[in-house]
């Protein structure tokens, strides 16, 4: 049975009455080689585990179980269970969980289904909660590895390095806590129904400690959030909402040039070490 199989997807979802959710993100995988290389490349071993969100019809599961010792699958979905009952019937080692990955305490379903185990994460993820879900998966500290698929566009913002002008807050926010690399392409005719955008895989390794030490880390990310909320501002307008009106911009300016920084410079174009050493001036001034 091909999991990946159109006509086979077509008629295992019949069967059991299902309808695509679009609202739920819906689009199942219809290229086989998809699913094998996101197992491959995730890190799971047959002495490590593997969390993964949205299973759909199974088609990763299925690869994930092949590799991993045991995973747990969590899927909001209920028209999905009966599928899944079938698609996976013959692997062991899967528990599906209903729920909603964001609702979930991840740390603690780790520890309940692999207590003291290696745990990676893996999705095809549903592109209406992309970012939440990220910082979910981050944020729970469970993971080695988090490999997801996400629209192409945002997978390359996530992955531009800071101060290219190709990444946003979100993607400091990640390289601060993850090493992301961006694996491959994954054109939008791999999937039924077909999305409008084309997705990419992208693996998040987390850091035993951030990217860079920082003074003050609410700082840090009310100064990247300002700086990427107002763009087209250069980085001293865009930061005097930060400080509610306690400097002005003649200190803001010394604050920028002090650190090295060009006075008219945009937060676009800030490393995570400029922005570590903004937060550090910053604090100082404020003592
Ligand atoms: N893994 C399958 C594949 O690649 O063919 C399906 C991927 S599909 C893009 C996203 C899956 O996530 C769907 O099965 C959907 O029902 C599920 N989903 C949507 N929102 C969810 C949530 N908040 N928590 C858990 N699963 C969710």
């Amino acid at each position: 049975m091909g999991l990946c199989d159109i006509q086979e997807i077509k008629t295992i979802l019949a069967r059991h009455g299902f309808r695509f959710s679009k609202s739920l993100g819906q689009n199942f995988l219809t290229e086989q080689w998809v699913p094998e290389r996101i197992a491959a490349e995730c890190g799971v071993d047959e002495n490590s585990c593997a969390v993964e969100v949205g299973p759909g019809m199974g088609c990763l599961t299925v690869e994930l179980s092949k590799r991993a010792e045991k995973v747990a699958a969590i899927e909001i979905d209920r028209a999905l269970f009966p599928v899944l009952g079938e698609t996976l019937a013959d692997c062991d080692n899967v528990e599906v969980v209903q729920g909603d990955v964001l609702k979930t305490d991840l740390k603690a379903l780790c520890e309940e289904k692999f207590p003291g185990k290696t745990v990676y994460a893996c999705a095809n993820l549903p592109y209406y909660i992309t970012s939440p879900a990220i910082s979910a998966l981050l944020d729970s500290g469970a993971f080695a590895g988090i490999t997801v698929m996400v629209q192409k566009e945002v997978a390359e913002r996530i992955c531009a390095p800071a101060g290219t002008g190709d990444s946003s807050a979100f993607s400091i926010y990640i390289q601060y806590h993850a090493r992301a690399e961006y694996l491959f392409d994954v054109p939008r005719d791999c999937f039924v129904p077909q999305p409008k955008v084309d997705s990419a895989v992208i693996r998040l390794t987390p850091l035993a400690q951030p990217a860079v030490q920082v003074e003050n880390e609410k700082l840090f990310f009310d100064l990247v959030r300002a700086a990427f909320g107002q763009r087209r501002k250069t980085l001293v307008n865009a930061m005097g909402t930060v400080f509610g009106g306690k400097f002005d911009k003649e200190q803001l300016t010394e604050m920028v040039t002090y650190c090295g920084l060009d006075a008219r410079v945009r937060g676009e174009r800030l490393s995570l070490e400029d922005y570590a050493r903004l937060t550090s001036a910053a604090c100082a001034l404020m003592r």
